[in-house]
This record gives structure tokens, C-alpha cells and sequence, in this order.
């Protein structure tokens, strides 16, 4: 029985303007005379062979690799990518596996009455039901980083504009490699970085990104990577969210589940934010998304911080894990670890009523990367090394 799965992926989400961004035009805060560096490593270009680029050099790349012209029913992913990620991804066994999709529509994308765009589910869901599978329509590093050396003279403020004049000319080299309606489909999102200085790609981008955590290859220098995505960043945020998001590598795409029973036309919502910090140091990180979380959680900070607070140091029980499921935190990994640790409990005492109890909601989990074996098998738990150890 496998029981490392807690892989977890994290995300995001809103707005319109469709056309092609001039980054020179929307920078103003860029030094006079400063020219960003000219992005020249492109997959397909003749004159460089990606072969030869360092393990750690960037490379324009569409994922899975077909012509930047013809369509895929599930769509590609025009990627800037480190070239040792590719060859991760390209190396993963089954890659490129077409996208496992539900059997009919689960969602629909409509108006709220204050918060844009949102997705609301279009039939009753049961925990762990897949919603929608997706590939991005963007995959680039999340973190910005300069590639020169800026002039001794550049105030602060004007290195910070010269940074993010560089990310929005890499990214527009990655924009440039989109299907027309990839591109009108990444323009029409939500945009909460109009007034910081990002350029219309980098806003989109910073407003929508989920976390590719899995691609950053386990020992390597952290390399976190966002993926913008036209259906699921459409997603409202909430810090006790009814989904969560996982990242299949050999499909690359995203699969969003139910993380426990969704009402038919219910609001479909993600989490932005760290769900274990206080309501306090949630607001500060949704700042930059430009709205004021008004969820159960936050409208009531003083009973849900410190029940967070009790939960999140708490020895799992039954009792507990109700506890995780009431305050709607079942997104967290340790809520995943915890069901693991009662059901191996119970494997351990011989109960094979309570052990089942566990392996069913294990087998649901399937937003931390498992579920695609079925533990909830009499036979397995009874098979299992560890079954009636603990008998006393
Ligand atoms: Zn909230």
C-alpha cells in the first residue's frame, strides 16, 4: 500500500482587454534609454540546438511539443521552461497521455454579483469527484529574475521596473507562441497588477498563476513554476475552499476535484492563500489580488483563528478530523496525512470496520496525487504487513 502521496498543488484567479500588449508602452516606470535584453532561445530556432544549453538555461518550448500552429483537443502549453525540467517532463513515462476529462459537463463559468467571472459546479458533487481537467495555457517560472547587469546609477524602484520590463519580454516571446484564441483566452483573465509596474502578461500571469510545484524536480535548486490556466483561474478564492488542484505529469494538466460534497450550482472555490496562518496574515497575502476576503473564516477571525490554530497542532483522532472538515480545510496536507495515520492505526489494531472508514476517504483524496489505486479493498487492509501488529 503506497502511502507517499501527499503531493499537493496549489492556485488561483479574474477580468478584459484582448490584444497584444506593447510592453515599452505600459512601462513607464523603466529608465529612459534602458533596452531589455534580447530573447533569443527559442525551441525551432535553427541556429541553437537546445542540446547544447546548460541544464540550467531557459528554453521556449510547447508542451506537449507539436507545431506551434495545429490545435490538440486538449489544448498545449506554451512553456518557458529550465531545459533539464523538459527533459524531466518529456522523460515521465506515458507522457504525453491524453487528458482524462468527467463524463459531461461539471461546471459552468458565470457572473457574481461583486467578484467578476466564477465557476459554479453544474451538478451535485461528491468528495473527489473530478471537475474539469486542463492544460495550461502558460507555464513560466513564477519567481522574476534579471538577466543583466543594471547601470551602478538605477534607484531601487528603477531596478524593480527594469526586472519586471525583463519578465514581460520573456513572457512575450511565450505569448508570441500561442494559438490566437490561447492568446485571446489569456488576455480576457483577470489583471489585479495594473498599477505596479508589471506589463499587461506578467499582471495576468500574477493574478492568475497555480502553482506547478511538481515540475521542480525533487533536489534541485528551487525553481518555482505558475501556470496560468483559462478554467481553472477563473476560480474565486476562498480560505476554505470545496476544491483543490492537482498536477498530472504524464497527461500535464491539471485535474480539479471536489474536495468533499458540492450542492448543484454552488460556487466552485480555491485557495490563494496558507489556510493555517491567521486571518490576519491571509488578507496580507491576498492584497495583491486587490480584494478583501469576506469567507465564514474571515468574517469571524476570532473563533476560526483559533480553532486553525487547535486544529493545526492536534494529534489526529476521528474527532479531529471533523474538526478539519467543519472549518473546510480538507485542501491541507496534514488533513490527508492524518487520514493516512488513523487508517495505518487501525490497520495496526486488527479494526478492519474503521481501517475501511479511512482507506475510502484516502482513496478520495485524489487532489494529493492518489486515488489512482483503491485502498478501500477488505483484502488489501488485511494483506497489509502492518495488519493486527498493534494488537495488545
Ligand atoms: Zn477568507
Amino acid at each position: 500500500m503506497k502511502r507517499g502521496f501527499l503531493n499537493s498543488s496549489k492556485a488561483h484567479s479574474k477580468m478584459a482587454s484582448v490584444g497584444r500588449p506593447d510592453v515599452h508602452q505600459v512601462l513607464p516606470g523603466v529608465p529612459e534609454g534602458y533596452k531589455t535584453p534580447k530573447v533569443n532561445i527559442k525551441e525551432g530556432d535553427p541556429t541553437i540546438d537546445p542540446k547544447t544549453l546548460p541544464q540550467g538555461a531557459f528554453l521556449f518550448t510547447s508542451l506537449p511539443n507539436i507545431p506551434l500552429d495545429e490545435h490538440d483537443p486538449d489544448n498545449w502549453t506554451s512553456c518557458l521552461l529550465q531545459v533539464a525540467t523538459k527533459a524531466q517532463i518529456v522523460d515521465t513515462p506515458g507522457f504525453p497521455r491524453p487528458l482524462l476529462h468527467p463524463p459531461k459537463p461539471r461546471y459552468h463559468i458565470g457572473p457574481t454579483p461583486n467578484m467578476g467571472l466564477a465557476a459554479f459546479s453544474s451538478c451535485a458533487l461528491k468528495m473527489g469527484d473530478l471537475i474539469l481537467s486542463e492544460r495550461a495555457l502558460l507555464i513560466a517560472p513564477a519567481h522574476l529574475f534579471a538577466e543583466d547587469n543594471f547601470p551602478e546609477d538605477f534607484t531601487d524602484a528603477q531596478l524593480h521596473q527594469a526586472v519586471f520590463a525583463q519578465a514581460e519580454a520573456r513572457l512575450q516571446v511565450a505569448y508570441d507562441r500561442m494559438l490566437p484564441e490561447n492568446q485571446k483566452a489569456y488576455m480576457a483573465l483577470a489583471n489585479s497588477h495594473l498599477q505596479d509596474g508589471s506589463g499587461p502578461i506578467l499582471g495576468v500571469m500574477r493574478t492568475n498563476g497555480v502553482n506547478a510545484a511538481p515540475l521542480t524536480r525533487p533536489g534541485d535548486p528551487p525553481m518555482p513554476y505558475s501556470a496560468t490556466c483559462k478554467e481553472i483561474s477563473r476560480l474565486n478564492h476562498s480560505c476554505s475552499p470545496n476544491t483543490a488542484a492537482e498536477f498530472d505529469m504524464p497527461s500535464f494538466s491539471f485535474r480539479l476535484f471536489a474536495i468533499r460534497d458540492i450542492a448543484a450550482g454552488e460556487e466552485l472555490t480555491y485557495t490563494y492563500t496558507d489556510t493555517s496562518a491567521s486571518a490576519a496574515v491571509r488578507q496580507k497575502i491576498l492584497e495583491p489580488y486587490g480584494f478583501r476576503c469576506t469567507c465564514r473564516a474571515c468574517l469571524d477571525p476570532r473563533l476560526s483563528d483559533a480553532r486553525r490554530a487547535s486544529i493545526h497542532r492536534a494529534s489526529p483522532t476521528p474527532a479531529l478530523m471533523s474538526m478539519w472538515a467543519e472549518e473546510g480545510l480538507q485542501a491541507s496536507p496534514l488533513y490527508g496525512q492524518h487520514a493516512v495515520t488513523l487508517m495505518e492505526r487501525y490497520i495496526g489494531a486488527g479494526d478492519l470496520e474503521n481501517a475501511m472508514v479511512y482507506a475510502r476517504m484516502c482513496s478520495k483524496m485524489k487532489w494529493f496525487g492518489c486515488g489512482a489505486e483503491d485502498w478501500a479493498d477488505p483484502a488489501k487492509i488485511k494483506a497489509d504487513p502492518q495488519w493486527r501488529k498493534d494488537v495488545k
